[in-house]
Parts: C-alpha cells; sequence; structure tokens
C-alpha cells in the first residue's frame, strides 16, 4: 500500500528502480528474512545472492564493478529493504555505507583498487568506527590515539557498538593525530584491515532488536599501519567522518519511512479482519484515527526526506536538513509502530510476529548515527547562525 500519491513525483528512473527492488524484496528476500529472524544472523549465503542481483555495491562507481546509483536511488532501495526486514538494510551498507563511499570520496587510486571491487562483489564487508564509551554524542572527544613512528602509525584505543564491527573486513576508524586541534584539523580517518596485529574485536553486544544486528568493541593496542592506511588527508578525518554521517542520516530516514509503511499496511490488514463486539476494528473511529495519523506522518516524512534528496541531487547544500530528516523519520516511526502494536493487541507483542520484531528493531533509530537531541541540536544551530535550510 503506498500512503500518499507522491511516489507520481518521482523520476520515471526512479520509479523504474523501486518497482525492481520491490519485485526483488517481495519475490525472493521473503525465506531469507525468516533465516534471519531464525538464526539471528545474516547468512553468508545471502551476499552472492544480492551480488548478483546488483545489491552489493550498489552506490559504488560502476568503474569498479558497483552499480553507480545516486544517494536518492540508494535510499529508495533501502526503503524497499526495510518494508521487509531491517537487516537487508545492514547487509546493503557493508558494501555501500559510509565506509564505502569515504573511500570512493577521499580514497587513494590504490585504496579504491584494493577494496572498492571487492565490495561490490561482495566479498568484504565493512565497519564504521568513531564512538567510543568515553565519546559518542561528542565524538571530538574521543580518545583513541594515532601517532606517526616513522612510516607508520600506531594505533591505541577502544571503540564500541560499531555495527558490524565483529565480521567486518575493513573498518574506517577515527583517531586522533593532534590533540591540541582535535575535530579541526587533529582527527585522521584509517582503514584498518581485519587481521591487522594489535587490532581485536574484544566484545560484540547484540540489542533490543533483531539479533542479526550486533554491535561490537574494538581494541587497538599498538596496532601498527602503513601510511597508505591514512583515508582522505590527514587530520581531516573529522570532516570524513561528518561527511559520512550525512548520507546515513539520509539512508536511514528512508528506512524508517520504508519500516513505517510496511507496518500501517499491517495494521490496516489487521483492522479490517479482526472483529471485537462485533463490529470490525477498522469500523472503530479510535482506531482509524491511529490509521489517519500513521498514514499523514508517513507522508509527511517521505516528503521532507525526498525533498531534501531532490534538493541534494542538484548540488544544493542542504545545511543541517539531513538532521531534520533524520530525526523526524526516527521519531514518526516510533509512534507508527506504537500505534500498529495496539491495534494488533496481544498479537503485536507475541515474539515471532512480525509487529514485535519492527517495534524493537525501529527503536534503535532515535539513537544511531546521532540521537535524536543530537539532530535537534545540530537544527538549532544552523537556525540560530541564521542559515535558511528550507530553499
Ligand atoms: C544500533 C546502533 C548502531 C550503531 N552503530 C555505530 C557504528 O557503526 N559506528 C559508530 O561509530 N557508532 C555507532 N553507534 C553509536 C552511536 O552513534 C551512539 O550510540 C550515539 O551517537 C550516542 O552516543 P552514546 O551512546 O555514547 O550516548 P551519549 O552520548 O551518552 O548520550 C546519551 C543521551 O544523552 C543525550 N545527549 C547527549 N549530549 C546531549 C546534549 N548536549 N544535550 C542534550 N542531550 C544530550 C543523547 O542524545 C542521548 O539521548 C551505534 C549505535 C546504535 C544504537
Amino acid at each position: 500500500m503506498e500512503t500518499l500519491a507522491l511516489d507520481v513525483e518521482l523520476s520515471e528512473e526512479l520509479q523504474a528502480m523501486r518497482a525492481a527492488v520491490r519485485s526483488f524484496v517481495t519475490g525472493e528476500l521473503g525465506p531469507w528474512a525468516e533465516e534471519i529472524d531464525r538464526t539471528g544472523e545474516i547468512p553468508e549465503a545471502l551476499y552472492p545472492v544480492l551480488q548478483r542481483n546488483g545489491y552489493c555495491g550498489m552506490r559504488l562507481p560502476v568503474e569498479y564493478g558497483g552499480g553507480g546509483l545516486s544517494l536518492f536511488q540508494y535510499c529508495i532501495a533501502l526503503e524497499e529493504f526495510s518494508r521487509l526486514h531491517r537487516a537487508f538494510t545492514i547487509a546493503a551498507n557493508y558494501s555501500s555505507g559510509m565506509t564505502p563511499m569515504a573511500l570512493t570520496r577521499h580514497g587513494t587510486p590504490e585504496q579504491k583498487e584494493r577494496y572498492l571491487p571487492r565490495f561490490a562483489r561482495g566479498e568484504i564487508k565493512s565497519g564504521f568506527a568513531l564512538t567510543e564509551p568515553e565519546a559518542g554524542s561528542d565524538p571530538a572527544g574521543m580518545r583513541t590515539r594515532a601517532e606517526r613512528h616513522g612510516d607508520t602509525w600506531v594505533l591505541n584505543g577502544r571503540k564500541h557498538y560499531i555495527s558490524g564491527g565483529h565480521v567486518a573486513d575493513v573498518i574506517m576508524v577515527m583517531a586522533v593525530t593532534d590533540p591540541q586541534k582535535r575535530a579541526r584539523g587533529g582527527i585522521t580517518a584509517f582503514l584498518v584491515d581485519r587481521n591487522t596485529p594489535g587490532f581485536k574485536v574484544t566484545r560484540v553486544d547484540t540489542t533490543i532488536a533483531t539479533d542479526a544486528i550486533k554491535l561490537a568493541e574494538l581494541t587497538f593496542e599498538n596496532c601498527e599501519l602503513p601510511e597508505g592506511a591514512v583515508l582522505g588527508e590527514v587530520g581531516a578525518g573529522f570532516k570524513v567522518a561528518m561527511r559520512s554521517l550525512n548520507d546515513g542520516r539520509l539512508s536511514v530516514s528512508c528506512s524508517c519511512v520504508g519500516a513505517a509503511e510496511s507496518l500501517l499496511s499491517m495494521a490496516t490488514e489487521h483492522s479490517k479482519n479482526r472483529r471485537t463486539f462485533g463490529k470490525l476494528l477498522a469500523e472503530r473511529q479510535a482506531i482509524q484515527w491511529m490509521l489517519a495519523d500513521s498514514a499523514m506522518e508517513i507522508a509527511a516524512a517521505r516528503a521532507l526526506a525526498y525533498d531534501t534528496l531532490r534538493r541534494l541531487e542538484s548540488g544544493k547544500n542542504v545545511g543541517s536538513a539531513g538532521s531534520m530528516c533524520k530525526l523526524f523519520c526516527s521519531e514518526m516511526v516510533g509512534r507508527v509502530v506504537d500505534r500498529v502494536v495496539q491495534i494488533h493487541g496481544g498479537m503485536g507483542v507475541i515474539r515471532g510476529f512480525p509487529v514485535e520484531r519492527f517495534y524493537r528493531d525501529v527503536r534503535h533509530y532515535r539513537v544511531g548515527e546521532g540521537a535524536s537531541e543530537i539532530q535537534r541540536i545540530v537544527i538549532a544551530r544552523d537556525l540560530l547562525r541564521g542559515i535558511d535550510i528550507s530553499e
């Protein structure tokens, strides 16, 4: 079900792409979603299936074997994936998320040659390591340190809550290289290969969401990296990370829209079938209002996200609009899922029913990639500086 006719405003190319992804998701991914729920893992055998169908390295340049999709196109793909299961968005991000795209933007020809074709073939996975135990919302306060010793960099420190860090083959790690400068030229991005001596996965956390989403603690102890591990300029790592998070916020926004739309379909169907006191739930105004409010909020969220993506594509500087999208969409899906659980009654909280899993899965969105409060800070900062993000 579509909540609004906004699709009509998508270009024909985007509409065709959406239809193709939807047909792949509904036709092929159902059994994989069941396996993910049964095992709590994203099966390795899924990646060749994604790859064969063009869903590995979707955003990577065509010359490296990628799909060459724009951020808008990628967001549409993630929106479709998340209608079924959040784990598919994680699988897609391994090869097209923040680290592969930072490599595409800032990598040297050698770095690109080394990693991008393997992402596109679905052979390797990426991780993005910014957060530390003492530096989450305020990443500039990070303690992980990289010091230059002759031709090498020596990395020491600890990162945590790193999505997929336990399976990542290459991780972009942000570390302090100049403690005086920190976020203003004193943080550098490094590419760390999984087998680098001194690098260890020291803990793997599961969360309230599907067990397939795991967050890893990564420890670096005198981990020696060659000069060629620096991604971008020395000292430019904070900018690299923030630029990556901007994209991430838009893909999260569209994932929220996809999940919310799927949830609303479930609630609508359920209310048309469930009778209480001799009448269908759908005939009750209290239920209709919950459906109507959800439809309205999904439409508004989608419009905001698409509008921002369109403006980005036309080369506009959207400032903190990505934060606005992420904030609005993640809070929207929280309200929608709460209503949808309510409409399902007991069934909405029983393990094994999709509604319950969505309820847990979408809770992440208000914390990861900058919590809601931080998005508000970013938006207010632009506002108070007089920056107009609505143009
Ligand atoms: C599912 C998931 C996946 C993640 N994946 C990654 C990853 O791949 N890589 C990575 O580097 N990190 C990752 N993270 C970490 C995530 O970015 C941090 O959890 C997030 O930035 C918040 O940091 P924190 O947990 O330390 O909370 P804190 O910074 O301790 O914040 C706690 C609460 O206080 C609020 N708060 C903080 N400062 C202020 C303020 N000034 N004013 C008002 N309120 C404030 C926050 O909004 C939050 O609600 C992930 C987190 C989750 C949940």
